[in-house]
C-alpha cells in the first residue's frame, strides 16, 4: 500500500511538473483526467516520499511500464525535466 503524501507536497509536485503528465506530457487540463502521484523510485525499493523522488504521471503512463517510460523516468530523476512549452 502506497504511503500517504501530504497535500502541500502534493500540490509541489503537481507546480513542478506544470499539472502534465511528466511523460507524455499529456494535461490535466485537456484529459479531463486526475495526473497521479507516482515515486520514481518505488517504495517498496526503498525510494522515499519526498519532492526529488515525486513525479506525476497520467494513469495510462503510471500502468505503462515500457521502455519509453523507463527512460523518461530515468532522465527525470537524473534531473533532466520535460520541456514545459
Ligand atoms: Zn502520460
Amino acid at each position: 500500500m502506497a504511503s500517504y503524501i501530504p497535500v502541500t507536497l502534493q500540490q509541489q509536485v503537481r507546480e513542478d511538473a506544470g499539472r502534465r503528465c511528466g511523460y507524455c506530457l499529456g494535461s490535466e487540463m485537456v484529459t479531463g483526467i486526475p495526473l497521479e502521484i507516482e515515486h520514481l523510485i518505488p517504495e517498496s525499493a526503498g525510494g522515499p516520499t519526498a519532492r526529488e523522488n515525486l513525479w506525476l504521471a497520467c494513469h495510462r503512463c503510471k500502468m505503462n511500464n515500457d521502455y519509453v517510460v523507463e527512460a523518461r523516468r530515468f532522465w527525470v530523476f537524473a534531473g533532466w525535466h520535460p520541456p514545459l512549452e
